[in-house]
């Protein structure tokens, strides 16, 4: 306190939580304005306590929130690139697999069905993609049928078994008579040696294989890509 208030701060506040009965925990927010006593030249402080759990926890939603595709509560686009750029940054010597998804002829699912029941497909699938990836991945839609899955592996192993799974969840899924499958690019690569636009690019390359080898299927970006 003293130092802030050498350093030309008069006022201080400190946003923390607490609790009064070791289980819930409330927001509260601590303001102390720091003065000069003029009578025996002391530095004093006058402090006051606000409950300010309603609008912390109002202000943590909304920044979720901003960071949700609205359709499918998947992280948005750039969202999912901050998340994929931070992971990256924590993990320099973690081994990570990057999946781009995309939806097969889901233009025709639209044309055939309506629009309606092309955002039904799309927050199902993005259910299933969740489901499949859990909590310590970073699920994302980026574009109209276009998604991302991102997490530490232990080998390339561990995305091939992802991606089969998806390949699998899916199989069995249809729309009024129509089914739905899904075009998988994965690459892998350790956290140091990458970047989020280079993940994006190879992955992107290895799902295009995989559309052009006749979609339903994932490929997984050859060491050999390595300049595409
Ligand atoms: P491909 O197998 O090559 O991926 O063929 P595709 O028909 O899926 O082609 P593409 O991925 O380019 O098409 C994406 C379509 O998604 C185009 C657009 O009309 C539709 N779309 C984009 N956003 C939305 C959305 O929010 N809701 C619905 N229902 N459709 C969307
Ligand atoms: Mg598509």
């Amino acid at each position: 306190m003293l130092e802030a208030f050498e350093n030309g701060r008069d006022n201080l506040q400190y946003d923390f939580m607490i609790t009064t009965d070791g289980e819930t925990y409330y927001w509260m927010r601590i303001t102390a304005h720091i003065f000069r006593w003029q009578e025996d030249n002391s530095v004093r402080m006058l402090v006051y306590r606000q409950n300010i759990d309603e609008q912390k926890r109002h202000e943590l939603y909304m920044m979720e929130q901003m960071q949700k595709d609205s359709l499918t509560d998947l992280y948005n686009k750039v969202a999912t690139q901050e998340h994929v750029r931070r992971m990256l940054e924590q993990g320099p010597d973690q081994l990570f697999a990057f999946f781009i998804l995309d939806i097969d002829y889901f233009k025709e699912v639209n044309d055939r069905l309506g629009h309606a029941a092309g955002d039904k497909v799309l927050v199902e699938f993005s259910g299933t993609l969740a489901g499949q990836f859990g909590k310590d991945a970073v699920v994302g839609r980026i574009g109209g049928d276009e998604f991302i899955a991102f997490l530490s592996v232990t080998g390339a192993e561990m995305a091939k078994e992802h991606a089969g799974e998806l390949i699998r969840a899916l199989r069995n899924r249809t729309e009024g008579g129509v089914s739905i499958t899904a075009s998988i690019g994965v690459v892998l690569a350790v956290g140091k040696e990458t970047d989020f636009e280079t993940l994006y690019k190879k992955a992107d390359f290895a799902l295009y294989k995989a559309k052009r080898q006749g979609r339903n299927r994932y490929v997984i970006a050859a060491a050999d890509d390595e300049n595409k």
